[in-house]
């Protein structure tokens, strides 16, 4: 995979002043992002998440999962600490795309989970890809990050694909009568950590004499 650096603007919102950054994997022709918020350069741990795109959490204010919700606590976060990066992934609905999103929300409509209904698609669980995610903490300087997610797979993968996560720090926001469902599935079938949190141990360092230091959770 080839990552092509495009451009950087400023992005100021709601919640702060933001560069954001235009990325494109030559190999997809899939435009990524990034955000940054203070110099997120150096050795110090910087605050991060990886958000895949999810139009419908993220724009549209859909309360069927927890997307918008968590870029929103993110960016908060990443504001009162002053310094901090989002990588904004476009594969939507875990990889399956927009429209057949829609086709699994219709399945969910009609009592299927959220895992059943992608593979009523013929779809994995999850499709997602995060092999580029390297390639754009790298280009912006980021050594090491604490990461804002849930996930331990997407810990493991990351881990695998060179990323030093030094700490997980959860992120749980946004459940509410419409998404609890699918949240419950996530974390009963995806692995997805949801309170109490647990800690998160990243795979032993690589024989180069990575300087892995144990990891902590924070409790929210
Ligand atoms: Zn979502």
């Amino acid at each position: 995979m080839t990552l092509r650096f495009v451009d950087a603007c400023r992005l100021p919102n709601r919640f702060g002043e933001f560069t954001l950054h235009g990325f494109e994997d030559e190999a997809t022709g899939i435009e990524h992002l990034a955000l940054t918020h203070g110099d997120v350069t150096g050795e110090a741990p910087v605050l991060a998440r990886i958000h895949s795109e999810c139009l419908t959490g993220d724009g549209l204010f859909s309360e069927r999962c927890d997307c918008g919700y968590q870029l929103e606590a993110a960016m908060r976060r990443i504001v009162d600490e002053g310094r901090g990066v989002i990588l904004y992934l476009r594969q939507e609905g875990r990889g399956i795309g927009l429209l057949n999103k829609i086709r699994a929300y219709k399945l969910q409509d009609q009592g299927a989970d959220t895992v059943e209904a992608n593979e009523l698609l013929g779809f994995p669980a999850d499709m997602r890809d995060f092999s580029i995610c390297k390639p754009m903490l790298d280009h912006l300087g980021v050594r090491a990050v604490r990461l804002m997610t849930n996930n331990p797979r997407k810990l493991d993968s990351l881990a695998d694909l060179g990323l030093h996560i030094v700490e997980r720090v959860p992120l749980q926001v946004g459940r509410n009568p419409h998404n609890t469902a699918y949240l419950d599935t996530k974390a009963a079938k995806l692995g997805h950590l949801m309170k109490p949190a647990k800690a998160y141990r990243p795979a032993p360092p690589d024989a180069q004499g990575a300087d892995e230091v144990a990891v902590s959770c924070q409790v929210q």
